[in-house]
Parts: structure tokens; C-alpha cells; sequence
């Protein structure tokens, strides 16, 4: 996949050669993940998942984004009040869902950081969201086939793409830190982000705020971008897409415009 080696997120990568388009000097010269995503039809490569993860059909009846979204809003609400109900917890519920499937209400795309644990975020239990967690909640291949497996297969009609405060990869980016291994593919996907942060005349903590929004609104790009099943979805108003920001000082869930 990637013959990246240590060196600067900075110099290494940048968006154009990320989707495959002539590359610079000092450019990236191996395969990233967006590599990958660019050179597959997003049609094919439903086909490739749906098959091996197919069950009966799982979705979820009657939940609007509008439902969903005031459900996860309520639940951060309790989750700062210190007000947890730990919902769907319970031996019936593992049972239930063990039986009768799976029936998510919301597809979340989140950052790994240990600080941000989704279900107890927005006070929900087993068979409630349907997350995923990459490192700097980027929207990359296999996000997205997830996303598209969220929404498309299980029918959550809310997908939430939630980055956070302090977030240690858009940090990262933005100091232009020298990592290696697969990081790179990884990163190279808020280098976007970080671009027009740098873009807007701000310094200090501003800075990194802002790259971490943008950062959001990168991957919410990339989800209907790289996606004909999921624009599509969107398109005739079965899913919402919206952002959301973590605040790990405090505990509370704002959300972005
Ligand atoms: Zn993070």
C-alpha cells in the first residue's frame, strides 16, 4: 500500500497527490488509502461489502435525522448534568439484540482519543450507535465503506461526523510532527483542513480550533464525495450528515454548522 517513509506530514503529502493527480516535488511517491478510494467505483466496491456482511434486513423502522439527532442531544445533555441513564445495558438487551439484530439510530465517525467514548458521550447503550473510530476521525476508504454500510445497510439515518478539542492528530498536522510507519496515509487526510486553517490569519489555540472544524467538514466532504451510495442517500433526503465538536474539557457536544 504505502512505501512512505518518517518524515514531515508537511512536506510529504499534499491533497493533490492524495487523489491521484501529478505530483510535486517533495511529493508523496507511494499509495495512500485516498489512492485506493479514487481508483474504486464506489458502486463496485458496495457490491464487494454487502455480500460478505449481508444479513437479513436490519434497518431501523421510523427514525428521522431530525429523531435521531435530538436523541443524541439528549443524551450529551445528560451526560453533562451527570445525569446518565445508561440506557439498554441490561441482559435483555444483549439477548434482544443478539436475537433480533442490530438497529442503530446513528452512524458516528469519531477520533480514537481515549477522552471521547461515544456511547457514554450521548448516554446511549448496546445497539444504539453504530461508531466508528479512526484517529482524527478522517472520512478515508474504509471509513466510509463503514459509513455506507451504516446508513445504507442498517438505515441509521443520521450520520455524525464529531472531532474534538486537543485533538493529538490535526496537532500533529498542523506542527508538521514527523511520524512513520502507516500514519502518513493516515494523516495526509487533514492536511486539507490544516491548509485553510492556516488560510484564515489565526494563531495559537485559535488555529488548532479551527483546523479541527474544518477537519470535520473535510471528512463530511469526503463522505458524500467519495460516495455515490451515500450522496444519494442525501440527495433524497433519507440521511442527514452533520458535524459535531467534542469538547473534552467539559463534556459537552457542540454542533457545527
Ligand atoms: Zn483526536
Amino acid at each position: 500500500m504505502c512505501d512512505c517513509t518518517v518524515g514531515s506530514i508537511s512536506s510529504h503529502f499534499s491533497r493533490q497527490n492524495d487523489l491521484g493527480q501529478p505530483e510535486g516535488q517533495g511529493g508523496v511517491t507511494g499509495t495512500t488509502r485516498r489512492h485506493v478510494l479514487a481508483g474504486l467505483a464506489t458502486g463496485v466496491a458496495s457490491l464487494l461489502l454487502l455480500p460478505r456482511l449481508s444479513m437479513a434486513s436490519e434497518k431501523a423502522p421510523g427514525v428521522t435525522p431530525d429523531d435521531a439527532l435530538t436523541r443524541l442531544k439528549e443524551g450529551n445533555a445528560r451526560f453533562v448534568a451527570g445525569a446518565l441513564t445508561h440506557p439498554n445495558l441490561t441482559a435483555a438487551r444483549i439477548a434482544e439484540t443478539f436475537s433480533g439484530g442490530q438497529h442503530p439510530f446513528a452512524t458516528i465517525i469519531s477520533c480514537s482519543d481515549s477522552r471521547v467514548p461515544v456511547e457514554h458521550v450521548f448516554d446511549q447503550g448496546i445497539g444504539d450507535l453504530f461508531v466508528i473510530r479512526v484517529a482524527g476521525n478522517v472520512a478515508d476508504v474504509d471509513e466510509i465503506g463503514t459509513a455506507e454500510y451504516g446508513a445504507g445497510h442498517l438505515g441509521t439515518s443520521l450520520v455524525v461526523v464529531m472531532g474534538h478539542t486537543k485533538c493529538g492528530a490535526v496537532t500533529a498536522v498542523l506542527k508538521g510532527d514527523k511520524v512513520g510507519g502507516n500514519i502518513p496515509a493516515l494523516v495526509d487526510n487533514i492536511i486539507p483542513a490544516v491548509e485553510r486553517a492556516k488560510g484564515k490569519g489565526l494563531t495559537g489555540d485559535a488555529i488548532l480550533l479551527e483546523a479541527i472544524k474544518e477537519n470535520v467538514r473535510q471528512s463530511m466532504t469526503d463522505l458524500s464525495g467519495h460516495s455515490e451510495e451515500l450522496a444519494h442517500l442525501i440527495k433524497e433526503g433519507k440521511i442527514k450528515v452533520v458535524g459535531a465538536l467534542y469538547h473534552i474539557e467539559n463534556g459537552q457536544v457542540e454542533w457545527l454548522s
